[in-house]
């Protein structure tokens, strides 16, 4: 279905640059029954930096009224004691967000706030909908207006259409007619609602602060806080949270298999965060040895790629007995833009982000380990340091499967075309970085590993089999709709 009197060259460029919602990575977090709601929010975003990066958001409710900041950036540069003292009340939820160029506007900044004739509402959403544009077209042609690029504002708009009458009924109502990819955290008046999709694509964690509950991505989010980690939200779960009492609803359809996205575990996911009663460090580590048996090579160093590489490359240290050498070093304070010299500096790029130690890699045959190639870019730079560095020899390990589809379920990969495995195979991938040897994890020896945690998965990106299909018209390369400069300056 067209939208509203619309040219079919205005729908298409409409679809094009409506493509961002494909690329969100987000981190979600709630708290019900604190006094300082909106400030253990900032702190567990803080532990949720790393899952986004461009705009981070908090909404507080007090006495069934809703405050909200919402901002560009980083979240220790947005959120302050003052900010924090305007955004009162016991519950709140906060959301951190990265996405392509395209969408990283104010405007698709999270939590998403409503007000419906029941009452405000507030949505943060980790993962992506399959199905948004399809339903986006739909209430458009039926008159709604939509004020951001973001998928998750569908969820918004079906909710306040509901002809339900609670808030929780309309919540409900609306993700029945979702597909895809989400763990939500939901502020009303007088309840937090954590939900995850039937799939189960996005982790989400329930916590206990004291007489609060907590909800949040990760784990690592809970420890920050001091809270313990009760339990995870299960798949196809909603739990209302309502006066200190849980209640878990089961309110979709049974018969979807889990799906839990395994990318998490290899490289999402901070290391220190607990996935389905399984920690990521101890994962990454075996994925590590599992290389290291797969695809043995004769070197005298194991070099992590800093620091996706990190954990992997230890276990892979620890199984071939080769030793870890942390041989390069990553600067942490690189923003995605700097200013470049007028003249050439050798090797400036990499240099920006990564350093090789003197001394350490000369004469050495090297093992450079990282979790995963996407474009190859990071690895030809890395490549040539090592050589340049006097390493040589220069093996390369990588703790996954060649990446050869993008994420549709909230990972931002680039389009299929951009990943390098997608049209080379692994001869020709090694040529092209320049390595001596390139050796990837096998998708057995990857479902093996997975296969201990007894739980369904996602690894589309490296099966090319995709549990939930993309709907006709979602699936083109995206933009946003209008470019919003002012907001930014905030
Ligand atoms: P590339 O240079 O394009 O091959 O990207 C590979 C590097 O990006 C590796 O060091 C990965 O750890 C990292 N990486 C993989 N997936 C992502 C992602 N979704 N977002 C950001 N970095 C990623």
């Amino acid at each position: 279905m067209s939208g509203p009197g619309r040219t079919p060259d205005a729908q298409a460029l409409l679809d094009e640059r409506l493509a961002d919602h494909f690329h969100d990575e987000c981190g979600v977090f709630g708290i019900a029954g604190h006094p300082e709601a909106s400030r253990i929010t900032y702190l567990g975003l803080y532990a949720l930096q790393h899952r986004g990066q461009e705009s981070a958001g908090i909404v507080s409710v007090k006495d069934g009224d809703p405050y909200v900041h919402r901002a560009m950036g980083l979240v220790a540069d947005i959120f302050n004691e003052p900010l924090l003292d305007r955004l009162p009340g016991r519950s709140a939820i906060g959301h951190v967000r990265y996405s392509t160029a395209g969408g990283s506007q104010l405007r698709n900044a999270q939590p998403f706030c409503a007000t419906t004739d029941a009452g405000p509402v507030a949505i943060a959403h980790n993962g992506n909908l399959v199905n948004a544009l399809v339903i986006r077209r739909e209430l458009e042609g039926r008159g709604a207006i939509f004020s951001t690029t973001a998928d998750s504002e569908v969820i918004v708009q079906l909710l306040a259409r509901s002809r339900e009458r609670s808030l929780e009924e309309r919540l409900i109502d609306a993700l029945s007619r979702v597909k895809g990819a989400y763990s939500l955290v939901v502020l009303t008046r007088d309840e937090l609602i954590a939900v995850r999709d039937p799939h189960g694509f996005r982790p989400l964690s329930l916590g206990r602060l004291g007489g609060a509950w907590v909800v949040a991505s990760e784990t690592c989010a809970l420890d920050l806080i001091g809270a313990s980690h009760e339990r995870d939200i299960e798949p196809g779960e909603m739990a209302v949270i309502r006066r200190g009492r849980v209640r878990a609803l089961r309110p979709f359809r049974r018969g979807a298999r889990e799906h839990f996205c395994i990318f998490e575990y290899i490289y999402f996911a901070r290391p220190d965060s607990n996935l389905n009663h399984h920690t990521v460090y101890s994962f990454r580590k075996e994925l590590g040895r599992v290389l290291a048996r797969e695809c043995p090579v004769e070197a005298d160093l194991v070099v992590p790629v800093l620091d996706s590489g990190n954990t992997a490359a230890l276990g892979f240290a620890e199984e071939s007995g080769i030793p870890y050498e942390q041989a390069m070093i990553r600067n942490h304070y690189v923003r995605r833009t700097f200013i470049e010299p007028a003249q050439a500096i050798r090797h400036f790029g990499v240099k920006v982000k990564h350093n090789a130690v003197p001394g350490i890699l000369q004469g050495k045959r090297v093992v450079l380990v990282d979790d995963s190639i996407v474009r190859g870019t990071t690895l030809i730079k890395l490549v040539t340091l090592l050589r340049s560095a006097g390493a040589k020899e220069v093996h390369l390990r990588i703790s996954s499967p060649p990446t050869i589809g993008p994420c549709h379920y909230g990972i931002d990969t680039p389009t299929r075309e951009e990943l390098i495995a997608h049209d080379h195979d692994v001869e020709e991938i090694r040529g092209i970085i320049g390595a001596d040897s390139l050796g990837y994890l096998s998708l057995e020896g990857l479902r093996a590993t997975a296969s201990v945690l007894k739980r369904g998965f996602c690894d589309a990106c490296f099966s090319d089999s995709y549990p939930v299909p993309v709907e006709e018209g979602e699936a083109q390369p995206q933009m946003s709709l209008f470019q919003t400069v002012e907001d930014e300056e905030e």
